[in-house]
């Protein structure tokens, strides 16, 4: 399996990982036919669908489910989908938690501000206990994701507009939480 293209975490030095252990969501509903998509309402998330500050205030409405966040982002494309369940599209990489500082932040809403998938867990989905690591929110990734997405631009301005655009916004919208917009 090639990561050729995508410098990877490790090899960038994500030299203060934060560790989580995640357990078991799965949700028994009563006519599930074994593929059934989790309710909204049952996915753990930030309570503001933004930042929480640290994991207690992600599972603070979660009194039975997790206690993390449903939710990750993957590494490469951006999308997000079932913590720690490998990206549909990249096919790489798990999606994962995302931290920045003190916060984590909510993987829904990234996929959500830059128009990405966002894949629903199964209910029936079966999730040991595990030890994992969660992705620290770095500006430099996020650009150079912004530029795979949208490398088929062929227009460099268009190109360099829409990727400026998409940054900006994204850093604004978590600027209250001390993200700078550096471009
Ligand atoms: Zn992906």
């Amino acid at each position: 399996m090639s990561t050729d293209t995508h410098p990877t975490y490790e090899e960038q030095g994500n030299t203060n990982p934060i560790q989580y252990i995640i357990r078991d969501y799965c949700k028994k509903y009563p006519n599930d036919q074994g593929d059934q998509n989790i309710n909204e309402e049952d996915a753990a998330r930030p309570t503001n669908h933004k930042w929480a500050k640290d994991r207690l205030e992600a599972e603070e409405k979660r009194k039975t489910v997790v206690g993390f966040p449903t939710y990750g982002t993957c590494s490469i494309c951006w999308n997000s989908g079932p913590a720690y369940k490998k990206c549909i599209k990249c096919g790489v990489v798990e999606y994962q938690v995302v931290n920045f500082r003190d916060y984590i932040l909510d993987s829904q809403k990234i996929a959500e501000l830059l128009g990405n998938n966002h894949e629903v867990a199964k209910a029936n989905r079966l999730q040991h206990w595990l030890r994992t690591e969660a992705m620290r929110f770095r500006d430099d990734l996020f650009k150079m994701m912004l530029g795979r997405k949208h490398k088929h631009i062929e227009d460099e301005q268009e190109r360099k507009r829409i990727i400026t655009k998409e940054y900006r916004d994204f850093t604004a919208f978590y600027s209250e939480i001390g993200m700078k917009t550096l471009m």
